[in-house]
């Protein structure tokens, strides 16, 4: 009855764990965005809390208020849930409040379900004052409760907090697996299958998002014909580009892990590598680039945006990573 796709590593241990009644109270799901986390943690919710006979039975009343989002005794906090009084929007930490809420209603007995759930999705955004508050709730949490922490990131994670929690890692999927998936389930046509899977690099919930929105693949194309256009324009227009990025952190690494795919991928058609490529719908491109420049400078230029990644997490000046970043970004030759 499980909807999670692939995972099967994890759905034995939850199946198991249901099954005997032994649980761990507190859990830690590592792994990249949309690998299927989220719905993991959904789905042991609706397990836990379900009324079917084949628990998650996906059709009962509990479970189809937990998929609404409707249920009670399942909170979800992450950077944009609203819990506790502070307003959800743009915050870059899940703070102290949102834990000592957590605490609150964790103290209290499940309203209309069997299991209290507590779903912290993308726990590195925890603050250090969350976390070390989170600590003692994790050691000996009220019965009856479990609390599941998603993270992209997981050295970002106090080790305290790690080794406090049972750790589940959920690995990107074989593109093949993904490309069934689509055309079997959800009748992607061959071609478009194909591109979904490699551009999702494993990422389950990616490719299928972006199978029904379309929005996913043109965002994907506005991005690269950035990258292609700064390779070649002016200091000027480099910098002018960095006064377009603003302040938004998430939005900064989402961007530069979007280009650190592309040089990735330039890297393995300069080396002949091909079939290890992500953007498949831009093999021209990519050859092309790769002929016009050294395979060391695009080495040095994948370091500089992994450095930036790492400058950005450690709460770094956005405009001065992305000014970094423009002058590092290799001319063509
Ligand atoms: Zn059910």
């Amino acid at each position: 009855m499980w909807q999670t796709i692939g995972q099967s590593k994890a759905l034995a241990l939850f199946e198991y764990g249901l099954k005997t009644g032994s649980l761990a109270h507190a859990y830690l799901f590592v792994g990249p965005s949309h690998v299927g986390k989220h719905t993991l943690a959904l789905e042991i919710a609706q397990a836990l809390n379900c009324y079917g006979t084949e628990p998650p039975c996906g059709e009962c009343k509990s479970c189809r208020r937990i998929a609404d989002g409707k249920h009670a005794d399942v909170t979800i906090i992450s950077l944009n849930s609203s819990i506790g009084l502070k307003e959800a929007k743009s915050r870059v930490e899940i703070g102290i409040d949102d834990i000592k809420e957590l605490q609150r209603n964790a103290s209290l007995p499940p309203y209309e379900g069997k299991c209290k759930i507590f779903i912290i999705d993308g726990a590195e955004h925890l603050s250090n004052e969350a976390s070390n508050c989170l600590l003692k709730t994790l050691e000996e949490p009220p019965r009856g409760v479990i609390i599941f922490l998603l993270t992209a990131e997981e050295v970002r994670l106090l080790p305290t907090v790690v080794s406090r929690c049972q750790r589940v890692e959920l690995k990107p999927l074989p593109g093949k697996e993904i490309e069934r998936v689509l055309i079997g389930s959800y009748g992607v046509n061959a071609d478009n299958a194909r591109l979904l899977a490699h551009l999702s690099q494993g990422c389950v919930g990616w490719a299928l998002m972006a199978s029904i929105d379309g929005s996913y693949l043109e965002q994907q194309g506005q991005r690269l014909s950035e990258i292609l256009s700064l390779v070649d324009v002016s200091w000027e227009e480099r910098f002018a580009f960095v006064s377009r990025i603003g302040n938004d952190r998430r939005l900064a690494e989402e961007i530069i892990k979007f280009w650190l795919v592309w040089w990735r991928d330039l890297m393995l058609a300069k080396c002949g590598c091909n079939q290890g490529i992500t953007n498949i719908n831009c093999a021209l491109a990519l050859e092309e680039w790769s002929q016009a420049l050294s395979l060391g400078k695009i080495k040095d230029f994948i370091g500089s945006l992994q450095e930036s990644l790492d400058r950005i997490s450690r709460n770094a000046n956005l405009r001065l990573v992305f000014e970094t970043l423009m002058l590092d970004m290799p001319r063509k030759e």
